[in-house]
């Protein structure tokens, strides 16, 4: 097994609104080692970019981390342990040097993250030259090897234009060499293709295939594509409501699928697959609406849209089965002794109460 280099145990996030505090991430663990793709995946709101992105101190103002451990090379970023001042300074610091460093990240809208009015060549040599020793001359051929290697065409002279010179596409690729920059050993695509044409995507895929294979980055991928997960991953990671429902290696998610929100999915592309040619493989609808993470109440959140409900699975959060190695899934379903032992517990305490 690779070694692991992002370790998050027991995530907890919530966001302040007006309305409430939003639970977006309840409990969440997982792992990525060296050379490794995990995917996760899940419909919005489903807790997959604020899983990852919180661990990267990237969340928005009104979010805070309540609980667990994030261990990136062994060494703890969760603020929770953290009680000073200083210390929390310190973390943010640290996780300022690591993002564009260590970690490297793509975005879906390159344009959110790439500056209008500095040249390509400015932007991707003053990233690299904040976090590598290099001189200004060994950053522009560094800048330009990257452009090759994203495909960017005539690269010494694309080095002098600007953004707006660029397809969507080539933005995206040199956003991806700005990632790739500085030799991350962990890469966090969020939906990095969207909204690219099949072609652009294709390559891109490939890029980041390459990179774990040949340099052994790890790589979290952030998608509603399963057709993408299927594709590039090695492990993947379905959400649903703030939780991980199912995770296990790519053939276990879709040849030994147990949830039954994986279930409903895989099938829902299947039917849209036999129903219109040419559909891709994005995140098909189930009918019903994801949980108002506002309300949401102590049982499975899929109570409400699965067919196989429980009354047990309203009241209880059904415990984590595993299957086999790395393969686990959190349902009633494969629970029955805990299930019925917790409904004779219900039953006696009824009992007791008419007494
Ligand atoms: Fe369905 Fe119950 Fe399993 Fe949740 S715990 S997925 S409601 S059977």
């Amino acid at each position: 097994m690779s070694e692991r280099l992002l370790e998050v145990r027991d995530l907890r996030v919530s966001f302040a609104t007006r309305q409430g505090t939003v639970r977006a991430v309840r409990g969440v663990s997982f792992h990525v080692g060296a050379g490794e793709i995990l995917g996760f995946v899940g419909e919005s709101g489903s807790g997959k970019s604020v899983s990852v992105l919180s661990c990267m101190g990237l969340l928005a103002r009104n979010g805070r981390i309540d609980g667990g451990s994030i261990l990136f090379e062994g060494k703890e970023l969760s603020p929770v342990f953290l009680t000073t001042r200083e210390q929390q300074q310190q973390r943010e610091n640290e996780l300022r040097r690591l993002r564009g460093g260590r970690i490297g990240m793509i975005f879906q809208d390159p344009m959110t993250y790439i500056n209008p009015v500095l040249t390509i060549g400015t932007q991707l040599t003053e990233g690299m030259r904040a976090h590598k020793p290099l001189s200004r001359k060994e950053a522009r051929a560094r800048a330009v090897e990257l452009m090759r290697l994203v495909e960017i065409p005539d690269p010494e002279r694309r080095m002098r234009q600007y953004p707006y010179e660029f397809s969507g596409g080539m933005r995206q690729r040199i956003l991806i060499a700005a990632a790739l920059s500085c030799d991350p050993k962990l890469l966090i695509a969020d939906e990095p293709t969207t909204a690219l044409d099949v072609t652009v995507q294709a390559q891109i895929l490939d890029l980041i295939r390459r990179r774990a294979r040949e340099a052994g980055t790890a790589v979290i991928l952030i998608t509603h594509d399963l057709g993408v997960v299927a594709s590039l991953c090695d492990r993947i990671a379905i959400l649903y409501g703030g939780k991980i429902a199912e995770t296990g290696t790519t053939d276990d998610i879709f040849y030994r699928a147990k949830h039954p929100y994986t279930r409903g999915l895989l099938l829902s592309v299947a039917a849209r697959r036999a129903d219109s040619a040419g559909a891709g493989g994005y995140l098909p609808s189930i009918s019903g609406s994801p949980p108002d993470l506002l309300r949401i109440n102590s049982g499975c959140p899929f109570a409400a849209r699965c067919d196989s409900a429980m009354k047990i699975c309203r009241d209880y959060m059904p415990v984590r089965r595993t299957f086999g190695k790395g393969h686990s899934a959190s349902c009633w379903l494969y629970c029955r002794d805990s299930a019925a032992e917790i409904a004779a517990v219900q039953d006696r305490k009824r009992g007791d109460a008419r007494v």
